[in-house]
């Protein structure tokens, strides 16, 4: 965080029209008061039917940041991200790449569940992303692990298919990005695990080459 070039921060935020967050205060933008201001968060329809604002969790020095799709039943429940089965196999996920949850950082594109668990909509994606966009200029881990296609579409401006760009190394504002599978997917398609399993080592691997 002492890294951290607020004016870098401010454009992400002025991306998504907030121009209040520095120039009101003089305080050096952290996480926790991002978070404060998404769970205050009403830019878009699904803040009437959230139970929880789903901020994401992990260390705010995190070297791997895992970016989901958005919160489920049991995360906006809880106000958790990635509880429940799908959570379970990315803690699995995690653990391949000699971590845990407290050592990375886990969030979605979306801070509000969809209703039904549906599929994000283009003006909840493009009124959201800008927090992603903040919370991983905070953090700026050595690695984005997208889960899923919609994390990797947002933050690549593409419309790709997950099993056209699942583990192929690319980069977001010179971090490195690495696509792989939905937990969810996973769970409902078992034979693509060990295809997740070789992008975790990959991952394993990339965090060698970065402290060597
Ligand atoms: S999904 Fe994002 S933009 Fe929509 S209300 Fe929640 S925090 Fe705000």
């Amino acid at each position: 965080m002492d890294t951290l070039d607020p004016r870098r921060f401010l454009s992400a935020l002025l991306s998504m029209g907030i121009d209040q967050y520095v120039s009101g205060s003089q305080e050096r933008p952290t996480l926790t008061r991002l978070k404060a201001r998404v769970e205050a968060c009403t830019c878009c329809e699904l803040s009437r039917s959230r139970k929880s604002v789903v901020f994401g969790e992990g260390s705010e020095r995190a070297r791997v940041v895992f970016v989901g799709e958005a919160p489920g039943e049991e995360e906006d429940r809880q106000g958790r991200p990635f509880v429940g089965r799908a959570g379970k196999l990315l803690d699995q996920m995690i653990e391949r790449i000699g971590l845990n949850r407290k050592d990375v950082f886990i969030c979605n594109v979306l801070k509000c569940r969809p209703p039904n668990n549906r599929d994000p909509e283009a003006p909840e994606v493009e009124a959201c992303k800008g927090y992603l966009a903040a919370q991983l200029e905070l953090i700026k881990p050595n690695l984005i692990c997208t889960l899923g296609k919609h994390a990797y579409n947002t933050l690549m401006g593409v419309d790709a298919r997950i099993t056209k760009v699942r583990g192929i190394l690319t980069s977001y504002k010179g971090m490195r990005l690495l696509p792989t599978y939905h937990p969810s997917y996973l769970l409902r398609n078992q034979g693509a695990i060990k295809e997740a399993y070789d992008d975790m080592e990959k991952v394993k691997s990339l965090l060698a080459e970065v402290s060597a």
